[in-house]
């Protein structure tokens, strides 16, 4: 495989060109658009927002001004990163669950599920296929599966390591005690995804069942990243309960935690959840707030998520251009993917890597950002 996808004008060549689009924005704006796109280069110079800025980009028509906040970001992103997109391979590597979260489909009391756990052997060939497609982070992620004790994970987190000394090992196992992050993290993990979901307590207990706790949440985001991991936090948006001011918490919590990584994505409503007549999250509100997250914490990796392409045919293109710079394809076997049912409708269940790996291609080609073959650290 090629470095990268396709030769492509240079970088300097790009930023001229997303400088030039926010001018034309701003020649095209009226009054009252050019207030809000002050506003924007606040935002973006200060690295903050009010609560009442944040209503006012939450409720605007798709304007001029909701145009320059992508433009902005993606300015944002590409100062740090360039034009570059960088792939994890996910691997859902077991659909059990001992949680009972309202919102997801492999939760506990889903006994309408037919649950895997597959094996090292399963996983090991799944990183070899991503490998081979210029996967050079692996995001090994499931439901909290006990089964996977330290043992087995730290046996198969050394083996990746072993083989792959060049890549980086994602976990998103969800909520362990402080000891087995360390070991896991000893044994050669880098990364840790935990969707804190949402930074109100209130709202927490609405999405989850009372033996969860707000608290442990949060001490396991402090801990993995004392250990020394780069942590993924992320949320729903437009989860059930989710209101402007649960969202403004979520992003002052990631401006002071400073995750290296923040996953959110449209809610999707589920079949046997409690929340499946819920209406699903918004894919316009889901982009504004990619950007938005962009100009507060402008070094973050942001994915343009599975779930956003899910809700709308062109969104994870939609994402890229609103600021996001991290794609992850599914490594999973095909005949697993349809189990790992966390939400309905979910796109690519039946598409091998290389069908995916040529679509995502494709469809980044109408953004004029590139994929590459690198780990993808955080910058900064
Ligand atoms: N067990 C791990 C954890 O708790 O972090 C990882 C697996 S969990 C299924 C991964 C993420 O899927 C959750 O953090 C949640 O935000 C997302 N998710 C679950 N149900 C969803 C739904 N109905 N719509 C959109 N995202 C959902």
């Amino acid at each position: 495989m090629d470095e990268t996808t396709k030769k492509q004008p240079s970088a300097d060549a790009k930023s001229a060109l997303i400088a030039q689009n926010c001018s034309v924005i701003r020649a095209e704006a009226t009054a009252d658009e050019l207030q809000t796109i002050h506003k924007i280069d606040v935002l973006a110079s200060e690295q903050d927002i009010s609560l009442s800025f944040l209503k006012e980009l939450l409720s605007l028509p798709k304007n001029n001004a909701v145009k320059y906040l992508h433009a902005k970001a993606r300015q944002a992103v590409e100062n740090v990163y360039g034009d570059k997109i960088f792939l994890r391979g996910l691997v859902e590597i077991t659909s059990f669950c001992r949680n009972n979260c309202n919102y997801c489909g492999i939760r506990r009391s889903n006994r309408t599920l037919e649950r895997y756990r597959m094996t090292p052997e399963t996983i090991m060939a799944c990183c070899q296929d991503g490998y081979k497609y210029g996967m050079r982070t692996f995001v090994l992620q499931g439901g909290e599966d006990m089964w996977w004790t330290d043992e087995r994970l730290g046996d198969l987190v050394s083996q990746i390591r072993a083989e792959y000394p060049d890549c980086a090992i994602t976990l998103s196992m969800g909520e362990r005690p402080r000891e087995s992050y360390q070991r896991l993290f000893d044994l050669g993990a880098n990364r840790y995804l935990l969707r804190h979901e949402t930074a109100d307590e209130q709202h927490y207990h609405y999405l989850h069942p009372e033996e969860m706790s707000f608290q442990n949440r949060m001490q396991c985001l402090q801990w993995l990243k004392e250990i020394g991991y780069q942590v993924g936090c992320g949320f729903m948006v437009g989860s059930p309960g989710q209101t402007p001011e649960t969202i403004f918490k979520d992003l002052q919590f990631i401006r002071s935690f400073r995750p290296q990584m923040v996953g959110i994505g449209p809610f999707v409503a589920t079949q046997h959840t409690p929340f499946a007549d819920e209406p699903n999250g918004s894919v316009e509100t889901t982009l504004r707030l990619l950007s938005t997250i962009r100009l507060l914490h402008p070094h973050v990796l942001l994915p343009s998520t599975t779930a956003l392409g899910s809700l709308h045919p062109l969104g994870r293109e939609l994402g890229i251009l609103a600021g996001a710079n991290v794609l992850m394809p599914n490594l999973s076997p095909v005949e697993n993917r349809e189990l790992y049912n966390i939400y309905d409708n979910k796109i690519c269940l039946g598409d091998g890597i290389d069908h995916c790996y040529d679509c995502l291609s494709a469809r980044m080609e109408s953004t004029s950002r590139r994929i590459v073959v690198e780990r993808g650290d955080f910058v900064g």
